[in-house]
């Protein structure tokens, strides 16, 4: 028997008007095609292909991992000639590895391509369609897909990370493996879709009202013919169609999903006015940083978080602090996007002006380079991620990194490869919203969240929703199908 494996991972905010390009993934991610390349890989970091192989080897099975490509950070819609581009790189590495009997492909669920709302959909279309593979066909998905019609048709058994943030990525791979062991059931999915945004902020796996569905969801998993409970509080920042959270149930007994689908959903639902964005004022925040703990405090840039697709260019802590530049009882690292700034500071400038607030920033150039680091924390651990060129300015406490690319940013050795030291520090800012409790492993309290431009911001309302697509909570208090159920034939 024998197994063909493929990785692509990227998402999407369609609020982010920039197109993303193939760099973004060449240069600033992971782009490797081939067998030979795509084993080294694996071998290097945890990861879904890596978890995949090893069950489905110890099983017996022959495999083929073919490509892996992932993003360096999520942005705005895929221009045309990038899916283009990864849609031909991902038909030719599956057709030359077939005949096989499964396929597993790891995709994230929420990316949209200019012309195209539902690129994961559109990929399992190609397997099913294009390439006519009529074996197993699994996927694995993020916890923030925004799950369409179109995927469940076209798959046969479908899973997802359990974590928030994400740590799960060798787990998630084998859970996949294992739904291609057990081929050969007859298989429906089952969709429950909640009209319902959530704070990424309030979905924390092991605290609060996201751990008590996840532990439902468990208890359900147990129940005769159910092989897999998937919830997915999916990426908000998507104006498409379908947009929703969603329950998923793989399984072999149709009636026993829908009551489980139904009652997971219905409890998530019934949540949504306790849902906390938990974002904090500036003069809370500046009376926390007059304490220099052991630990630094970290500033949770939740509006314009790299990893929830907007651009980094936001440079808010820059504006809040630099009047308190010299009286900071420790050093503040901070992060904007910014490549006109990273020209000057190689050519010696002394005076800058930063981000899209404009803030006016007289400061020595530390450090000039490229930004590229191994995570070192517990998510993405062993990855390999750029910021592409970067330069630290310093002005008082303050120590800002501009870069001329976006990252994902929300671990150590993003400020380490720079030369700085975010454990000493006062207070580092992360462009991420989840990431850093994983990145920084910090507790809760650590972090200090703020608002500001961009186009993460948990003010779901202040975004350009289109008409057709804001019978949501919270853009409406009272949604009109608040769960719709729906299942394969
Ligand atoms: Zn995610």
């Amino acid at each position: 028997m024998k197994a063909v494996i493929a990785q692509f991972l990227f998402e999407s905010n369609t609020f982010n008007p920039a197109e993303a390009e193939l760099a973004l993934f060449t240069q600033g991610g992971t782009w490797r095609a081939g067998e030979p390349a795509v084993r080294t890989w694996s071998g290097e970091a945890p990861s879904r292909i890596s978890g995949s192989l090893g069950v489905l080897e110890a099983a017996g099975w022959t495999t083929a991992p073919v490509l892996a490509v992932m993003c360096g950070s999520p942005a705005g819609r895929l221009s045309r000639a990038c899916f283009a581009r990864i849609r031909a790189e991902l038909a030719l590495a599956l057709r030359t590895a077939l005949p096989a009997d499964a396929i597993v492909l790891h995709l994230h669920g929420a990316a949209c391509a200019t012309g195209e709302d539902d690129v994961e959909g559109n990929l399992l279309a190609l397997v099913r369609e294009e390439l006519g593979f009529r074996g197993t066909l699994v996927v694995s998905l993020d916890l923030h897909a925004n799950i369409t019609r179109r995927m469940l048709r076209h798959a046969d058994a479908l899973t997802a990370y359990r974590t928030m943030p994400h740590t799960d990525f060798v787990a998630t791979g084998a859970r996949a493996a294992r739904l291609v062991l057990q081929a050969g059931l007859r298989r429906t999915r089952t969709l429950a879709k909640v009209a319902a945004l959530i704070p990424p902020t309030d979905t924390h796996d092991a605290e609060g009202r996201f751990a008590e569905i996840l532990a439902r969801a468990r208890q359900l998993e147990s129940r005769p013919g159910i092989e897999d409970i998937s919830v997915f509080p999916v990426q908000p920042w998507l104006d498409v169609a379908e947009l929703g959270t969603s329950v998923v149930i793989t399984g072999t007994n149709p009636v026993e999903a829908c009551a489980a689908a139904a009652e997971l959903a219905n409890l998530w639902y019934a949540q949504r006015h306790a849902w906390q964005a938990g974002v904090q004022p500036w003069s809370e925040i500046k009376v926390r940083l007059r304490e220099k703990r052991s630990r630094p405090w970290i500033l949770v840039d939740s509006a314009d978080a790299t990893t929830g697709g907007s651009a980094g260019r936001s440079a808010e802590v820059l504006r809040e602090l630099l009047p308190l530049a010299d009286e900071l009882p420790g050093e503040v690292l901070l992060w904007v996007v910014d490549p006109a700034a990273v020209v000057a500071a190689e050519h010696g400038a002394a005076r800058f002006i930063l981000g899209e607030q404009g803030i006016e920033l007289t400061a020595q150039v530390r450090w000039t380079g490229e930004g590229r680091y191994v995570a070192r924390g517990r998510s993405y651990t062993g990855q390999t991620f750029s910021m592409g060129h970067a330069a630290v300015l310093s002005a008082g406490r303050l120590r800002v990194v501009v870069s001329s690319a976006p990252s994902i940013g929300a671990d150590p050795a993003f400020y380490e490869c720079v030369g700085l030291a975010p454990d000493d520090a006062l207070a580092v800012q992360v462009k991420s919203l989840m990431g850093w409790r994983a990145g920084y492993a910090a507790e809760a309290g650590c972090g200090l969240v703020f608002d500001g431009p961009g186009c993460t911001s948990l003010s779901f309302a202040r975004l350009p929703f289109s008409a057709p697509h804001r019978d949501i909570f919270p853009l409406n208090e009272n949604p009109q199908t608040p769960v719709t159920l729906w299942q394969s034939s």
